[in-house]
């Protein structure tokens, strides 16, 4: 069974909306099989983002993603890296469709409530940064 890893990001912590996210893909038939709340460090930030060092809007993303505590999961189901990803909507909340996740809940780019991992390389890779093996139910 294919596992992703999914982030909601501090913006939807702190609006409350992780109950609503969660409730989502649980109705898609989708099984969370790792979750917990937590403060990321610079370090954890720097390296879940590397491939974005340098670019115009790094300063701002990690600052971001390091103001208050993420709900990171690691969910499985059947082609979820590509379907989860359909579920988040465009990276950007303004070209979002409503229905989606980031269409119904965000505005605007670098406050958008959540990360999805966007390949099977960069989900086993995710995964292992944020959690053990032994955390898996
Ligand atoms: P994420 O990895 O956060 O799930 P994504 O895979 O949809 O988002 P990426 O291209 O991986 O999009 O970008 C990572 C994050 O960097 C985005 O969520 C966004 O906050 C920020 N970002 C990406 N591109 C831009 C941009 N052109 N301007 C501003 N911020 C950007
Ligand atoms: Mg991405």
């Amino acid at each position: 069974m294919e596992r992703t890893f999914l982030m909601i990001k501090p913006d939807g912590v702190r609006r409350g909306l992780i109950g609503s996210i969660i409730a989502r893909f649980e109705a898609k038939g989708f099984k969370m099989i790792a979750g917990k709340l937590m403060v990321i460090s610079d370090e954890l930030v720097k390296k879940h983002y590397y491939e974005h060092e340098g670019r115009p809007y790094y300063q701002d993303l990690t600052t971001f993603m390091t103001s208050g505590p993420v709900f990171a999961m690691v969910w499985e189901g059947e082609d979820i890296i590509k379907l989860s990803r359909f579920m988040m909507g465009s990276t950007d909340p303004e070209k979002a469709t409503p229905g989606t996740i980031r269409g119904d809940y965000a505005t605007r780019m670098n406050r958008n409530v959540i990360h999805g991992s966007d390949s099977p390389e960069n989900a086993e890779r995710e995964i292992h940064l944020f959690f053990q093996d032994e955390e898996f139910v």
